[in-house]
C-alpha cells in the first residue's frame, strides 16, 4: 500500500487482506470468533489484539477492517468505526462522546431520525440542545457558548439542499472548544474534503453511495485514531452496533466503483438541472451545483461539484407532484438515494409525513416538492423521463 496513490488507485486496492490462497477479490470472512494458537495466545490478545488481531466480530473483523482502512482512505481520516447502519454511525458519533449535562448546537434543517437522537433521545439523557438555521452563521454565534460539546449539521440538508459552509462554522465551534460532527451524505465521501476543512468526526449512511446499489443497511464514524479508538469503539463495541462482515463486503466493492457512479450521476444531475430550467410547471428547481443556488459558491469551494440530488418544487403543489411521480418511466418512486437506480421522493407524504405543517414550511418542505436521486441511466434517457413527466404534471 502506498500512501502516494491518488484517491482511484486507493479506491480499489487499499487495506485489502490476502489470505493463503492470494485472492484477487476480497475475501468475505463470515466468522463471528477466531481460533488461538494457544492458551498464551489467546489471553495475550484479549490484554491487547493489535491491527491485525481479532477477537470477536462485534468487536472487528478483517472484511469489516478492509472496509473501514479503504473509507478512512477515502475520507483522509486516521481511523474509522464501521456501523450497522447510517443511524449507528450518527447515533454512535454523538452518544459515545456526549454526558448529562453537556450543550449541543445543531442544525435545524436534519434527517427526521437524526432529528429524533437530537430532540428526543439526547435530551432525555441531559443533553440541552439547541436548534439553530445553519446556513445563518450569526444563529450559529449566538447559540454557541464557552463548553457547548459538539455541533451537529448536514453539510447538505435533506431535501431542501441548502448548504452549511463548513469552514465557518467549524471555526466558530472550535473558538469554544466543541467537537464537529457531520453527517456527509449529500455530499458523498467523493467530494468531501470535511476534515481539512474543520470537521472532527465524519459520519455516513453507507447505504447511500457506498453501497450505491441499493442492497444493504450500512453506516460509517470517521475521525482520528484516539476519538475512533478511545471514544467510539468502547462505545460500540459494547452496545453491539457493529457491521456484519457480509455488508462490509458489500461496502467494500461499493467503494471500487463509487467514485465513476457519483462522477456520473453529478453530471447526469447537473443536465437534468439545465434541461428543467423556466419549465412552466415549475416554482423552484433546486440543484446545489447550479449557480442560481444561494450557496453555490460555498459548494464549489468546498465540494467543487453539487451532487447526486436535485429538488424540483411543483407549482401545482401535491396534485402535480403526484402527477409527476406517476408519469415517470424509468425514474422509480422510492425513498433510498444514491443508487445506481434512479429515485424520485415526496417528502412532505412519506420521509417527512410526520412533521407538523409548520416545521415542514419553516424547512422549505412543500406540498409541490420533488427530490430527485439520480442514477447511472443514461442522462438523456433520464432528460426525457423527467422532461416527459414535468408536461404531464
Ligand atoms: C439515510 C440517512 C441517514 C440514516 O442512514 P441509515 O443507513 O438509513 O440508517 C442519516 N443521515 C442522512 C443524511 C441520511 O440520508
Amino acid at each position: 500500500m502506498s500512501e502516494d496513490w491518488k484517491t482511484a488507485t486507493k479506491l480499489v486496492h487499499h487495506g485489502a487482506r490476502r489470505s493463503q490462497w492470494g485472492e484477487v477479490s476480497e475475501a468475505m470472512f463470515l466468522t463471528q470468533g477466531f481460533v488461538y494458537d494457544s492458551a498464551e495466545d489467546a489471553q495475550a490478545r484479549f490484554i491487547e489484539a493489535g491491527p491485525d488481531e481479532f477477537i470477536y466480530a462485534r468487536y472487528g473483523n478483517p472484511t469489516v477492517a478492509m472496509f473501514e482502512d479503504r473509507i478512512a482512505a477515502l475520507e483522509g481520516a486516521e481511523a474509522a468505526f464501521a456501523t450497522a447502519s447510517g443511524m449507528a454511525a450518527v447515533s454512535g458519533a454523538l452518544v459515545s462522546c456526549l454526558k448529562a449535562g453537556d450543550h449541543v448546537v445543531a442544525a435545524r434543517a436534519l434527517f427526521g431520525s437524526c432529528l429524533y437522537v437530537l430532540e428526543n433521545l439526547l435530551t432525555r439523557y441531559g443533553v440541552e440542545v439547541t436548534f439553530v438555521d445553519g446556513t445563518d452563521l450569526d444563529q450559529w454565534r449566538a447559540a454557541l457558548r464557552p463548553g457547548t460539546a459538539a455541533v451537529f449539521f448536514e453539510t447538505i440538508a435533506n431535501p431542501t439542499l441548502e448548504v452549511i459552509d463548513l469552514p465557518a462554522v467549524a471555526a466558530l465551534a472550535h473558538e469554544v472548544g466543541a467537537r464537529v460532527i457531520v453527517d456527509n451524505v449529500f455530499v458523498t465521501p467523493v467530494h468531501s474534503r470535511a476534515i481539512e476543512q474543520g470537521a472532527d468526526v465524519v459520519v455516513y449512511s453507507a447505504t447511500k453511495h457506498i453501497d450505491g446499489q441499493g442492497r444493504a443497511l450500512g453506516g460509517v464514524i470517521l475521525g482520528s485514531t484516539e476519538f475512533i479508538r478511545e471514544t467510539v469503539e468502547p462505545y460500540m463495541k459494547h452496545t453491539g452496533g457493529a457491521m456484519s462482515p457480509f455488508t462490509a463486503w458489500i461496502m467494500l466493492k461499493g467503494l471500487e466503483t463509487i467514485a465513476l457512479r457519483v462522477r456520473a450521476q453529478t453530471a447526469s444531475a447537473r443536465a437534468i438541472i439545465d434541461a428543467v430550467q423556466g419549465h412552466a410547471k415549475l416554482a423552484r428547481a433546486i440543484y446545489p451545483g447550479h449557480p442560481d443556488h444561494p450557496q453555490h459558491d460555498i459548494v464549489m469551494r468546498d465540494m467543487g461539484a453539487g451532487g447526486t440530488v436535485l429538488s424540483l418544487d411543483l407549482a401545482g403543489g401535491q396534485a402535480a407532484a403526484f402527477r409527476f411521480l406517476n408519469a415517470l418511466g424509468i425514474v422509480l418512486i422510492s425513498n433510498n438515494l444514491g443508487d445506481a437506480k434512479s429515485i424520485a421522493t415526496h417528502p412532505a407524504t412519506t420521509t417527512h409525513q410526520r412533521l407538523p405543517d409548520d416545521r415542514k414550511a419553516a424547512l422549505g418542505i412543500t406540498p409541490g416538492l420533488v427530490r430527485l436521486s439520480v442514477g447511472i441511466e443514461d442522462t438523456d434517457d433520464l432528460v426525457a423521463d423527467v422532461m416527459g413527466a414535468l408536461d404531464a404534471a
